[in-house]
């Protein structure tokens, strides 16, 4: 467990995006869900740019997120979980519930507080929905996930480990949840009894005002029948729902630069 690092974490989280990226990509083409209004090519290079840039952005302006955090937690014996002598697994265990429970709530606020909103609301501009809305993400609401997740890590003092397989579910579960698979009904209503599924979060993404204020979670999905923001089924059928924010449609929403600068757009 000690020999993991920074570099080594950064080495399995990449291998396993592609990994499951390529597999999600290809279930698409096999198994669609809904027929694509934008083409594919347009929006993958605007949503995987942002992903990029992200990553960079977190690496240059907060190389202390993650990973890091947890090993320097460790070695001066700070937090919770390094003060107690519960086992490697509870820990782990533990810490991927918390994490999960912080990022639902922190999904919230991004949705109540106007400033948060107009970051967040670049994830919620993408008129279409596949595996690449789950990494598209202004680089500012990435910081901010980034800082809250030091204050986490170092309060829990969560292990290195905890944290590279709570960010890698997360990054994977994301795409997973924001793809464009069709899942046989009873498939869907089982793993949704714990896991966040396609048809579950694409209702947050849903035109309609109600919809989108419904079914925040990323990994489990008990934290929105807990809360009481859990919604079953769209009013329209899952084929035909309105992906996207009314009024935020067209070229704007499909480039790069555009969605960049976009929550700094004039109301
Ligand atoms: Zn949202």
């Amino acid at each position: 467990m000690n020999a993991l690092t920074v570099d080594s974490a950064s080495t399995i989280r990449l291998g396993l995006f592609f990994l499951v990226f390529l597999m999600l990509a290809l279930s698409e083409i096999r198994w669609p869900r809904r027929r694509l209004s934008v083409r594919r090519s347009r929006r993958w290079i605007a949503n995987i740019g942002l992903s990029v840039i992200n990553s960079i952005a977190v690496r240059m302006l907060i190389p202390f997120a993650g990973v890091a955090s947890a090993l320097w937690a460790q070695d001066v014996g700070f937090g919770l979980f390094n003060q107690l002598n519960w086992s490697a697994w509870l820990e782990l265990l533990l810490f991927i519930l918390l994490f999960d429970l912080t990022i639902y709530w922190q999904h919230r606020i991004f949705h109540m507080v106007p400033v948060f909103w107009r970051f967040h609301r670049v994830h919620h501009t993408d008129e279409d929905y596949d595996l690449t809305t789950g990494n598209r993400f202004h680089p500012v609401s990435i910081l901010i996930s980034a800082t809250l997740k030091i204050g986490l890590v170092v309060l829990l003092g969560a292990s290195a480990v905890a944290i590279l397989a709570a960010e890698i579910l997360l990054n994977l579960t994301s795409m997973f949840n924001h793809s464009n698979i069709r899942l046989p009904p009873q498939v869907d209503s089982l793993l949704r009894r714990i896991v966040v599924t396609p048809d579950m979060h694409r209702i947050h993404h849903s035109r309609d005002n109600v919809e989108h204020s419904r079914n925040f979670g990323f990994n489990f999905s008990f934290w929105d029948r807990i809360f009481g923001s859990y919604m079953q089924n769209p009013k329209q059928a899952q084929e035909h729902m309105g992906i996207g924010i009314i009024g935020y449609e067209g070229a704007s929403t499909r480039s790069l630069i555009p969605l960049i600068f976009q929550p700094f757009r004039k109301e």
